[in-house]
């Protein structure tokens, strides 16, 4: 049976040249990077070049780049290290409501110790209104936070107009790009921002290692206590496999990003459109204008999402619905909710997100069997309304 893998927004296979790069960074330069004699020399040179690989792809200076244990760190550390540093000049965040739960839940937290946070609402494409971000402004104010590219529909905020307002009242901005970070252009400096959280895993690099860029001038207080690691920024043993992968995934994100863009963007494409020339009653949710390239967020009428997925699933085809995170359970998505999809329609939702190894081929496939799904659980659900089920 043909396999499909059509999630590369929860996470992406490791490419051949990352895993051949990280490799010898497991048994043969096994040394300790904080350590002094020769054998640690290797791995820390191999620490060095990767932050540069990575301060590369988003135009930052390699001091600004600190490695995390993932993108979910680089998030709370963000919150959480400015809240810390700021508790004396005001306790009020501003976020938006569409957040991956990394910020929402930190922000959470953060209100159960005195915190106060706005949560921006989003319009039906869910984009922030930059009006709405500058009239939440308190003279309390100490950080806003901001996602560059949405996990589930994949619209992209307007981060550049959105941090402008943050600078003008002179507020910390921080932005979550694990989404954004390979599928766009990204250049910090130009961008404004002064804190941006990635991870290596959504860039065909390996699981369990991200990082922080904090603009140079910029203090926030450190979130993992230890040792003098990460110029004494991150405590911990530096995972120096994971940092060399996430250096080498950065650097042929880099490399090929037009490629990137052009490949998953016209398969994005081409599955939207055949979707919705072969299906009735298809909507396609988020922004068609300012979009992920590779995410496909599809509302299905008259179907639950998650008898879809299983039978897709059955078939060999991996998607999801809403997002990873929500998948376990039946709670509507947040972000749908709060770009005003009404609950019927949540429940028949999936996303679909391509990635540099799906082929057109699979796209067909792919269509091919939604299109054989929709119309038994369509049949299924008319028959049991008919009959008052
Ligand atoms: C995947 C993701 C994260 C979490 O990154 P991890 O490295 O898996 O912890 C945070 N924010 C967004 C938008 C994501 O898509």
């Amino acid at each position: 049976m043909r396999q499909v893998y059509l999630d590369y927004s929860a996470t992406t296979p490791v490419k051949k040249e990352v895993l051949d790069a990280m490799l010898p960074y497991f048994s043969e330069f096994y040394g300790n990077p904080s350590s002094l004699y020769a054998i640690a020399g290797e791995p820390k040179e191999a620490l060095a070049k990767a932050r540069k690989q990575v301060a590369d792809l988003i135009g930052a200076g390699e001091k600004e780049i600190t490695f995390t244990s993932c993108g979910t760190e680089a998030d709370n550390w963000a919150v959480m290290g400015a809240a810390d540093a700021l508790k004396n000049k005001g306790n009020h965040i501003i976020t938006t409501k569409i957040e991956h739960h990394a910020m929402l839940h930190s922000c959470e937290f953060l209100e159960k110790h005195g915190y106060e946070v706005t949560y921006l609402d989003v319009d039906s494409e869910g984009l922030v209104d930059p009006a709405a971000l500058e009239a939440a402004i308190t003279d309390k104010t100490i950080l806003i936070s901001i996602m560059f590219v949405n996990n589930e529909v994949g619209t992209v905020e307007p981060i550049k107009e959105l941090a402008a307002i943050a600078k003008k009242h002179n507020i910390l901005f921080h932005t979550d790009a694990v989404q954004a970070l390979g599928n766009m252009e990204i250049d910090v400096k130009e961008l404004g921002v002064d804190m941006m959280s990635m991870s290596a895993h959504k860039i065909y690099g390996p699981k369990g290692i991200g990082a922080l860029y904090i603009r140079k001038g910029v203090r926030i207080s450190n979130y993992m206590h230890g040792g003098a690691q990460e110029n004494k920024k991150r405590a911990g043993t530096e995972n120096t496999a994971g940092i060399v992968g996430f250096g080498k995934a950065a650097e042929l994100a880099r490399i090929h990003l037009q490629e990137h863009i052009q490949h998953t963007s016209s398969l994005r494409d081409y599955l939207i459109q055949q979707v919705q020339e072969q299906i009735d009653h298809v909507y396609v949710n988020g922004s068609r204008e300012h979009r992920h390239p590779g995410n496909a967020n599809l509302t299905f009428e008259f179907i639950e999402g998650e008898a879809m997925l299983l039978y897709l699933d059955m078939n060999g085809i991996a998607v999801s619905t809403g997002s990873a995170c929500s998948s376990a359970s039946l709670t509507p998505s947040h972000v749908l909710s709060a770009m005003g999809v009404p609950v019927e329609r949540i429940h028949g939702t999936l996303r679909l997100t391509v990635g540099d190894m799906t082929t057109k081929e699979d796209i067909d496939y792919v269509v091919s069997t939604l299109k054989n799904v929709v119309n038994k659980l369509r049949e299924i659900s008319s028959v049991s309304s008919k009959k008052g089920w």
